[in-house]
């Protein structure tokens, strides 16, 4: 497969080849633990300080609200589970979305069954959770809001300032993924007023297996592990030096080429949307893509499956996803069109196709040639077509 004919950014990214190269002299040439007392160690500390630095001006925090972790899924974890165990003393109601990541999902799932009470608000037929909703919503043993930025699958901004605010008007704290937003669009953790909030490095170029979760100063989490002090007591374990490196570097990137990137992808992507409602009939848009994330568009094709037409693209060197992404090999219809409203046949018949750094032009016209008679052939196939 041709990198230009990859569609599935909001997945993952490529490692960009600047981030690779600060990391490689870390892997062996200077290997050492950051928390050793030579000066070796002292320059792999010194790279930390710089990663971190980095990380929080991409978010405007402040270097000390930095913590690494291993990835989005961890940062989640550690905000939802260490805020509600710290004040289970304050409270036991927990509230998100029903659109959320599995990372929150199911960690809010895990905690219903310890006996928490959680509230998995609606949202409205575009993927929107209402302020007015969240407010009504908060009780006297409400601990934690957790509303992510952007969803992964369509895209949708969620109005965070607003429901942050109502979190605040009560004393609650306030948690966001932004893991689908960081390094797309910009994210200011003091303009939004969250308390905490999680992001991923291999969705901005960098490499797997990290992630940060900013915390804001003076708030107190438990630690989900137990070890050696490292992250101020707030995640133990010997630093991933390469990984914090990378992800530095990929953030410094992101911030210098974010404007960018929207300037080159929306067209893009507004491209797809077009040419698809040209050639396929019978197509829904979901979520709300003029006003959601400029690289991503999620479309039901009525009457096929979303893996077939992945299957046959793939097949012509196409990499797209249906459903969600992390779960893609499930044939669960995905939880986040079902709750917008999608019926089930439509939910198992969406695409998505999310846009990023070596896309072009070119890729996206093949894109476009190559759909109408996958669909074509896909349908004639299909019982539910003929018999419509
Ligand atoms: N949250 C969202 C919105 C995501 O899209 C993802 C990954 O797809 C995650 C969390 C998990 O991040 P990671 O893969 O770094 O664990």
């Amino acid at each position: 497969m041709e990198i230009n004919n990859y569609f599935d950014y909001n997945a993952t990214t490529p490692v960009d080849p600047r981030v690779v190269d600060e990391m490689k002299p870390f892997f062996s040439e200077n290997f050492h633990n950051p928390s050793s007392f030579y000066s070796k160690a002292g320059e792999a500390s010194y790279a930390i300080k710089i990663a971190r630095e980095r990380v929080a001006k991409l978010i405007n925090a402040n270097e000390d609200e930095i913590f690494f972790t291993s990835g989005g899924t961890e940062s989640d974890n550690l905000a939802v589970q260490g805020i509600v165990s710290r004040f289970k003393e304050k409270g036991n109601h927990i509230i998100t979305s029903s659109i959320e990541h599995p990372a929150v999902l199911k960690t809010c799932e895990f905690l219903a069954k310890q006996g928490y009470e959680v509230t998995f608000l609606p949202v409205d037929e575009k993927g929107y959770v209402s302020p007015e909703e969240l407010k009504s919503s908060m009780k006297e043993n409400t601990i934690l809001v957790t509303i992510m930025h952007a969803n992964n699958e369509i895209g949708i901004i969620q109005p965070i300032k607003e429901l942050a605010k109502v979190a605040h008007s009560k004393g609650v704290y306030f948690h966001t993924d932004a893991v689908q937003t960081t390094g797309k669009i910009p994210v200011d953790v003091k303009a939004l007023d969250v308390d905490l909030l999680s992001f991923s490095s291999h969705k901005i170029y960098g490499p797997k297996g990290m992630g940060v979760l900013y915390k804001k100063k003076g708030i107190k989490v438990d630690p989900l592990l137990f070890g050696g002090g490292h992250e101020k007591g707030v995640r133990a374990g010997t630093e991933n030096v390469t990984g914090i490196i990378g992800l530095g570097k990929a953030a410094e990137l992101a911030l210098a080429e974010m404007d960018g990137e929207e300037k080159k992808l929306r067209p893009l992507r507004d491209r797809i949307k077009k040419g698809i409602f040209d050639t396929v009939p019978e197509i829904l848009v979901n979520g709300d893509p003029e006003n959601g994330l400029y690289n991503t568009l999620n479309v039901s094709i009525k009457y096929i499956e979303g893996e077939s037409i992945l299957a046959m693209l793939d097949g012509q060197g196409f990499a797209l996803s249906s459903g969600s992404a992390c779960s893609s090999k499930s044939l669960e219809p995905s939880h986040v069109l079902l709750a917008i409203g999608l019926k089930h046949e439509d939910a198992h018949g969406s695409l998505r196709i999310s846009l990023g750094k070596y896309n072009t032009e070119e890729a996206v016209d093949g894109l476009l040639k190559a759909l109408p008679p996958v669909v074509e052939r896909l349908r004639s196939m299909s019982p539910f077509w003929q018999s419509k």
